[in-house]
């Protein structure tokens, strides 16, 4: 028998009540943080999920790494008796999706077209070294995406209303922003997964060279929010969206100037700082990962 506990009710600050409630299956514990009345993020276990409670159902953005999806739906068990009936993936990443096969065939499954052929193609991440298991192709395909869209797509209505947009290439080539917009809430995926260099996942469609356009797109398009659910990180605002596009805009004018200098990508990695506005701020991962995002925007250059 699995066994459900709830830890703790632990803080409140501001607005925002912070629950943790356990889905215990060894050391798989869903932490639930409540960012409105019916609107809950999700962490552990791989990226950061959301859980919007509509009349019909829940609506579920992400589903984390393989074995985590029973997590999830006993930590929904104790926060509603809604079923979940739709999921949404940001993007085809292994710790986003992986738990979409443990959820039954009735839900929904959407996701951008771009993303879907990304799922099924179950490519390496670049500059992630690491054989990341195709619970797709496991499972016969359950669990991919059932409903694509392109450039955007409304799910419900009135304050069930949940906005999909595509604003282009970035992290991969398939991110899709998810906005609530009754709560004037977005998940933003891993195109904004915390401050820090983002990863470019060129084996995946991303792009170094548009990925701050696209940053730039999405704050510009959404203006109704206050509030960003990151991929991996704290709730943050809509200004923080632009100040990321900056910091990614900087990194990349960086890099470009490495290589009009001559210099190696490598070379590059190893002496890039961010500027001092953004130092305190913004995390920068070791040299030899940096390395790869460089080499990325480097082949985007040479292409140009
Ligand atoms: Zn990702």
């Amino acid at each position: 028998m699995k066994r459900v506990i709830v830890l703790a009710a632990l803080i409140s600050f501001g607005m925002v009540t912070l629950v943790a409630v356990g889905a215990q299956q060894g050391e798989m514990v869903v932490e639930v943080e409540q960012v409105a009345d019916n609107l809950y993020v999700l962490r552990g276990g791989g990226g950061n999920s959301a859980a919007f409670v509509t009349s019909n159902g829940v609506v579920l953005v992400d589903t984390k790494l393989a074995g985590w999806g029973q997590p999830l739906i006993d930590a929904m068990g104790e926060l509603t008796q809604n079923p979940i009936t739709t999921i949404i993936n940001t993007h085809s990443h292994f710790d986003h999706v992986s738990g979409n096969v443990e959820f039954p065939a009735s839900v929904e499954f959407v996701a951008h077209e771009n993303a879907k052929t990304l799922m099924e193609e179950w490519n390496p991440v670049t500059g992630f070294p690491g054989d990341f298991q195709d619970v797709f192709d496991q499972n016969n395909g359950h669990g991919l995406p059932t409903r694509t869209y392109a450039e955007r797509l409304t799910l419900g209505s009135g304050d069930d209303q949940v906005d999909l947009y595509y604003f282009g290439r970035g992290h991969t080539g398939g991110d899709t922003w998810v906005v609530f917009p009754s709560l004037r809430t977005m998940h933003a995926g891993d195109m904004f997964p915390s401050k820090q260099v983002p990863i470019i996942d060129q084996s995946n469609g991303g792009s170094g060279v548009e990925y701050a356009r696209t940053l730039r797109l999405a704050h510009a398009t959404v203006t109704d929010i206050d509030a960003v659910i990151t991929g991996h990180s704290t709730v943050m605002t809509r200004n923080d969206i632009a100040e990321m596009a900056d910091f990614v805009d900087a990194f990349v004018a960086g890099v470009r100037a490495g290589k009009l200098a001559g210099r190696t990508a490598a070379d590059v990695a190893s002496s890039w700082m961010p500027a001092a506005r953004f130092r305190t701020d913004y995390d920068v991962p070791p040299a030899e990962r940096l390395e790869a995002y460089v080499q990325v925007i480097y082949d985007e250059l040479d292409g140009q």
